[in-house]
C-alpha cells in the first residue's frame, strides 16, 4: 500500500489536482460541498422517491473518497513504523514538558520585543509559510467550524488544506501545518498533528516556532497531569502571565462557541475515523505525545525524517 498508493498513486493524483486546485486562494472545494448539500436538499424536497438517487450519489462519493485520498487511513502510522515500544515515561514526559514550557516563556518575550504595530496576522502566515508545494487556504465557513469546533479541514477530493481563520492567531500556523501534513498525505491524526508540529517548530519564525510549541504544551500537560498532577501544575505555574493568558484567550473561544452539535460533530468524527481503521477514533490525536517523545533529543531538538 505504502509502495502503490500512497507514494505512488497518491502522489501522481495529488500533483495533478494541485495544479488546478492550487492556481486560486479560493478554497474550491467549499463550492463543490456546497452545492452537493444544496442538490441534495432540493431533491429530497421535490421527489422523495429519489431515494436510489440520494444513495447512489453518496456511493459515487464514497468511491472517489478513497480513490482521492482514504486508502492513506490504511497506512501504518508514524508512531508504529518509528518504534514499537514508545512507552509512556513519566520522567520522559516532564523532562520534555519542561523544555516546551520554557521555549513558549521565550519565544513569547521574542515575539513581544518584535512586535511592530497592527499587522494582519492572516496575511502574513500567508506570506511566512506558504510555498509553491505548501498551498492552504482559509475556509469561507470559519464561522460554522467554530461552531463545530474544527480549527481545520482537509478537502480529499480537491486536495485543498482549509483553514478556520476565526480562530484565535496562536492556533493558526500549527493548524496549517496540520492540514499540510493531510495534504501530504498523512492520513492519521496523531501524525499529522505531529508533523503539524514538527514543521511548524522548525520554522524560522518565532510566532509560528510559539505556534508549535503552545500546541505541544497542551497534550503534554494533559498526559503528565495523569501521572503527576504535582508537577504538571508546576510546569504550568513556572508559564509567565502572557503565556498563561493566550491559554485563557484560547479556552475562552471554545467556550464561546461550545453548543451542543460539537459533540455531536464529535461522535460523529470518531465514527468515521474508526471506520477508517484509527482505532482510537477521536483520541488519535493524543498518540502525538508518542512521537514528540521519540524523536526529542533529550536536549532541544526533534530528530525527524519526513521521507522515510
Ligand atoms: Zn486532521
Amino acid at each position: 500500500m505504502e509502495t502503490y498508493y500512497s507514494n505512488l498513486l497518491y502522489k501522481k493524483l495529488s500533483f495533478s489536482k494541485n495544479i488546478i486546485f492550487d492556481l486560486s486562494d479560493f478554497p474550491i472545494g467549499e463550492i463543490l460541498y456546497f452545492s452537493f448539500i444544496f442538490s441534495l436538499i432540493y431533491f429530497f424536497f421535490r421527489d422523495t422517491k429519489s431515494i436510489t438517487y440520494t444513495v447512489s450519489s453518496i456511493l459515487i462519493i464514497i468511491y472517489f473518497f478513497y480513490i482521492s485520498w482514504g486508502v492513506n487511513y490504511f497506512r501504518i502510522p508514524l508512531h508504529k513504523s518509528i518504534s514499537q515500544e514508545v512507552y509512556l515515561n513519566e520522567k520522559k514526559i516532564e523532562t520534555l514538558t519542561r523544555f516546551i514550557s520554557i521555549q513558549c516563556n521565550k519565544l513569547k518575550k521574542e515575539i513581544n520585543t518584535k512586535k511592530t504595530g497592527n499587522k494582519n496576522n492572516l496575511n502574513s502566515y500567508k506570506n511566512i509559510i506558504e510555498s509553491k508545494n505548501k498551498k492552504f487556504k482559509y475556509s469561507n465557513f470559519s464561522i460554522i467550524l467554530s461552531y463545530l469546533g474544527i480549527k481545520g479541514y482537509y478537502n480529499p477530493f480537491t486536495n485543498e488544506a482549509n483553514v478556520n481563520s476565526e480562530i484565535p492567531d496562536i492556533l493558526i500556523p500549527v493548524t496549517i501545518y496540520h492540514e499540510l501534513a493531510h495534504k501530504q498525505g498523512f492520513a492519521s491524526e496523531s501524525d499529522a498533528n505531529f508533523i503539524g508540529f514538527f514543521n511548524a517548530y522548525n520554522n524560522h519564525e518565532a510566532e509560528i516556532q510559539y505556534s508549535a510549541s503552545f500546541f505541544a504544551f497542551r497534550y503534554l500537560y494533559h498526559d503528565l497531569y495523569k501521572m503527576n498532577p504535582n508537577s504538571a501544575e508546576n510546569i504550568y505555574e513556572s508559564l509567565n502571565s502572557e503565556v498563561k493568558n493566550d491559554f485563557s484567550i484560547v479556552s475562552n473561544f471554545w467556550l464561546y462557541y461550545s453548543n451542543r452539535f460539537q459533540k455531536i460533530q464529535k461522535n460523529i468524527f470518531d465514527l468515521f475515523l474508526k471506520t477508517n481503521g484509527q482505532k482510537k477514533g477521536i483520541n488519535s490525536y493524543d498518540e502525538v505525545v508518542k512521537l514528540l517523545l521519540f524523536t526529542f533529543d533529550g536536549k532541544n531538538k526533534f530528530i525527524f525524517d519526513e521521507n522515510n
